[in-house]
Order: structure tokens, then sequence, then C-alpha cells
């Protein structure tokens, strides 16, 4: 159920990954309380679509009164090519953090894994900063990331230097449409060598529901049940 309490909020910074993705940071009058993956609603007022509002994860374990978010740019979208026109110091009505796409109260599984493609990594590094800083978990961390080329990795240079830092932390980014040293193709061949032997674990998937919904499939062959699987879809 959603909570419909919003807040202004100002722009205040606003980072340009590549041409199609941007951060966006948002300050408040107030402290923002939120749990890692949880998403909040933008209200664009008036909109080319049945809907004025649009959701998008908090990307960042933030503290204080500025959440981040990771927006991708649907060039035929409603929302997206408005926003990207904005300019820091706009002012915007923004809900309240929501969302049960948390991680569990209790860590007691071996291992937790993370797939996405895209902005779906954006809960994804709340939960894993948190995870490894906050919650100090000690099992393994698996996050796969799929986008096309190394210019579409996202917070790249952020998860390698978790990788080297914290030694059960795995972090495989995935390339579909260029050659390099790296993993190659789609995610699936690359988190089944780890999940095909179904380790003790919690996964969570996250992004557009064409991709999520084949991993969903093939994690179920696995043995995993539906408990143990979490899924947010961007659509
Ligand atoms: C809980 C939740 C969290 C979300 N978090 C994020 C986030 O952190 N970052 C983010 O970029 N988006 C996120 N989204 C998606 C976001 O809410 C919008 O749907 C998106 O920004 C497109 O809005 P639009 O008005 O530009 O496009 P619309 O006019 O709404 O789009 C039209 C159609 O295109 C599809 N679509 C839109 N963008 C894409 C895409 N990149 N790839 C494939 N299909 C697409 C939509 O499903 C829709 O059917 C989230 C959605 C949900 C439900």
């Amino acid at each position: 159920m959603q909570n419909n309490e919003f807040h202004q909020a100002e722009i205040t910074k606003i980072i340009d990954i590549n041409p199609m993705v941007k951060r966006f940071f948002f300050k408040f009058a107030h402290d923002v309380i939120f749990q890692s993956g949880q998403f909040v609603i933008i209200d664009f007022g008036k909109l080319n679509h049945t809907y004025s509002s649009r959701s998008y994860s908090i990307a960042d374990l933030s503290h204080g009164s500025v959440i981040e978010i990771c927006v991708s740019l649907k060039e035929n979208g409603a929302a997206t090519p408005l926003l990207f026109n904005y300019k820091i110091g706009e002012k915007l009505k923004i809900s309240i953090p929501q969302g049960r796409f948390i991680l569990p109260d209790n860590l007691n599984t071996e291992s937790i894994g993370f797939i996405c493609t895209g902005t779906g990594v954006a809960p994804f590094r709340s939960m894993i900063k948190d995870l490894l800083t906050l919650r100090k978990y000690t099992g393994k961390i698996y996050l796969f990331f799929g986008c096309r080329t190394q210019n579409d990795i996202l917070y790249r240079e952020e998860f390698e230097e978790l990788q080297n830092t914290h030694s059960n932390f795995h972090y495989t980014p995935v390339l579909s449409r260029e050659d390099w040293n790296g993993a190659k193709g789609y995610v699936h061949v690359h988190y089944n060598s780890i999940f095909q032997t179904k380790p003790n674990a919690v996964i969570y998937l996250c992004g557009w529901s064409e991709m999520l919904k084949e991993t969903r499939e093939n994690l179920k062959s696995f043995g995993y049940t539906r408990s143990e699987i979490k899924v947010e879809f961007y659509d």
C-alpha cells in the first residue's frame, strides 16, 4: 500500500553518469528516515499520462536530509524527459520512503544475492552498503549487474572498491554488447554458477520485468521458494 504523505524537496545536485542515466540529489527540510531498499514517489503534478507520479528507489545509504535517486531516461516516457530537464534548485513533491523490498531483520542465510540490470542496481547500492558497513554481515554477498557496454556500468568504481575492501562481497558486471576481460553475455549464465547448487540464500531481483521474470523462473527451478526470492519490478 502506498503512503501518500508528501513533502517538498529541492534538487541540490545532478550527476550525469552517461547520456541516458542521471543521479539526482534531493534535500528535504527535515531528516529522511528509511530502510535500505525502499523507494519514494515523485508527484510531477501534471503529466501527459494517466498517472502523475513515478516511483524511484533510494540509491544510497544516505543520512540526514538528502536522498539520492538514479534514473534512466525513457525517451518517449511522460516523466523522465521532464525530470532530465530539471536544474539544480527545482522544487518537487516527494513522498516519504516506502516499500517492503528491504533486508530481513534476521540475517541468518549463508549468502545474499542481488541480480539486476540498469538502474535496478539503485536499491542494491543502499542494501549492500547497509550489509557491509552497518550490519557487518559476514556471509557471502553476490551482485550480478547486467548491461550492454562498460559505459553503462553504474557505480562501478564504488562496487570495485567495496569488493577490494570486503572479502565476502563478490561483484560481477556482465556485458552483453562489448567484448572485454570481464563476464560476457547475459547475467543468467553467471548467477547460475553460484545458485544452481542452491546455497542457503535469499536473492533480490530488481529492474524491468523482462529479465527478472526469467531469472525468477530459473531460481525456482533450482529449488528456491517464493519467500527466498524478493522482487521489485520497475514496470
Ligand atoms: C518501486 C519502483 C521503483 C522504481 N525505481 C526506479 C529507479 O530507481 N530508477 C528508474 O530509472 N526507474 C525506476 N522505476 C521506474 C519509474 O517509476 C518510471 O516507470 C520510469 O522512470 C519511466 O517513467 P516515464 O514516465 O518516463 O515513462 P512512462 O511513460 O511511464 O513509460 C512508458 C512505458 O515504458 C516502460 N519503461 C520505462 N522506462 C523503461 C526502461 N528504462 N526500460 C524498459 N522499459 C521502460 C514502462 O514500464 C512503461 O510501460 C521504479 C518503479 C517502481 C514501481
